[in-house]
């Protein structure tokens, strides 16, 4: 496949050609297409993080992928101290709803961090056509560039469907100068001056945690938990969170299992350095009690290639939140060919089409009812599974979320 850039070069890059393998030409074919748009504009992204979570995660495969497709795309993470964290920690929370004070000195970390921050990245940020801004962390930088002269984007990657009033209306002074913002769902937009875009994140097919595994590699990632590939297995990934509702899951299992024989896998990590996730996975301990089909399995943080193969290795996902972002989860198990029964809420809500690719369930006897239904049924399994895949081939993908930030971003520049 030939793609003709401005000056008539035709050329398609490796990378980009292996996306398109995956994600399908016509994608990459409009990449191509709207990044002749954007040749010779300069694109700073900033967050706070270079390492760990899902913000990192996209911008490190985003960010080569619009280099590549010519765009001169730069990566800036604000750095501070322990007590900035922590400040920007409780926003972060606040945000989500909590009830948390911000005190004077938070106050004042904030704003001397990003002061100290502005002062380093100022001459990129105010060059720059476009600035992304990620979370709360760095949003006060552009009210400290006062001779900006590109378009700037706030992206809100939290769930700020009720924010704490007090936090919002703090962090609203600065967002509100933006030229527009980009929330992941309607549900967690708030009213600003300014346009405002949905854009749903997305993952990385080429991932440790999305590539396609050999099935050695399956069998030896069940091996290694005991887990008999003979038998059906169902799979919910995620923190021991109390949303997430692990003993919900184990709730179902023991009311499924009375009519279907299944293995079940509650595996994630977290809970060393969190006190709620310890308390949360000790309950799921109690809860499985001796049942050798529950298997309880603990992951460090860089578990993406074993997460991989207990998804490709399951029949069927489970993703039981009682409330949920997005709900990365969800995807990842529907790109590996398999039907989800996840909970009715928030972002799940995006992607799960009852009976097409999955089943929205609200109580434990009604994931319990699909467990069976799914089991009891291979080749509607196989079928919600494959459509399940396409659905996020469509819709899911960073080729395809990248193709809606260079929209917004030709939109924005003209
Ligand atoms: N994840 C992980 N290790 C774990 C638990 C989860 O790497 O022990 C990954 C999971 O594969 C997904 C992300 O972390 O990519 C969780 O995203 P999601 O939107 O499902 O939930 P969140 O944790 O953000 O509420």
């Amino acid at each position: 496949i030939a793609f003709v850039l401005g000056g008539g070069e035709s050329f398609m890059t490796q990378l980009l050609q292996n996306y398109g393998v995956l994600a399908g030409e016509q994608v990459i074919s409009s990449l191509y297409r709207f990044a002749t748009f954007l040749q010779g504009k300069k694109v700073v992204h900033v967050n706070s993080t270079r390492e760990g979570g899902g913000v990192a995660e996209i911008l490190r495969c985003m960010i080569p992928l619009m280099n590549e497709l010519g765009i001169e795309t730069h990566w800036e993470v604000i750095v501070g101290s322990e007590a900035f964290y922590t400040a920007t920690k409780s926003i972060h929370n606040a945000l989500q709803g909590k009830d948390l004070p911000f005190t004077e000195s938070y106050h004042e970390v904030y704003m001397e961090t990003n002061r100290l921050n502005a002062e380093r990245l100022r001459p990129l940020l105010e060059e720059a056509d476009f600035v992304f801004i990620h979370d709360p962390q760095p949003a006060p930088l552009l009210s400290l560039c006062p001779n900006r002269k590109g378009k700037w984007i706030w992206r809100c990657h939290i769930d700020a469907s009720v924010p704490n009033r007090n936090i919002w209306r703090m962090l609203r002074r600065f967002v509100s100068e933006y030229d527009a913002s980009i929330f992941s769902l309607a549900d967690f937009t708030q009213r600003l001056p300014h346009p405002q875009y949905l854009i749903p994140p997305s993952i990385d097919p080429l991932s440790e945690k999305n590539i396609v595994l050999s099935e050695r590699e399956i069998d030896e990632t069940c091996l290694r938990f005991n887990l008999d590939r003979e038998r059906p297995l169902v799979v919910q990934v995620s923190r021991f969170d109390v949303f997430k509702d692990p003993i919900g899951v184990i709730k179902s299992y023991r009311m499924a299992r009375k009519h279907a024989d299944m293995q079940i896998v509650l595996a994630g990590g977290g809970a060393a350095d969190d006190p709620e996730g310890a308390a949360i996975l000790e309950q799921v301990k109690n809860a499985a009690s001796d049942d050798p089909d529950i298997h309880v399995i603990e992951l460090p943080s860089n578990a993406h290639r074993t997460i991989n193969g207990l998804q490709s290795a399951a029949d069927i996902i489970m993703q039981k939140s009682t409330k949920e972002g997005f709900g990365l989860t969800v995807t990842e198990g529907m790109w590996k060919y398999k039907p989800v029964i996840g909970g009715d809420v928030g972002g799940i809500r995006l992607q799960i089409i009852n009976r097409f690719n999955g089943f929205r369930v609200q109580t434990p006897e009604g994931a319990a009812l699909r467990l069976r239904y799914l089991l009891a049924w291979g080749r509607q399994r196989k079928r919600m599974g494959q459509n399940a895949h396409k659905y996020v081939r469509e819709n899911f993908l960073i080729t395809t979320h990248l193709r809606t930030v260079l929209a917004l971003m030709i939109n924005l520049s003209q």
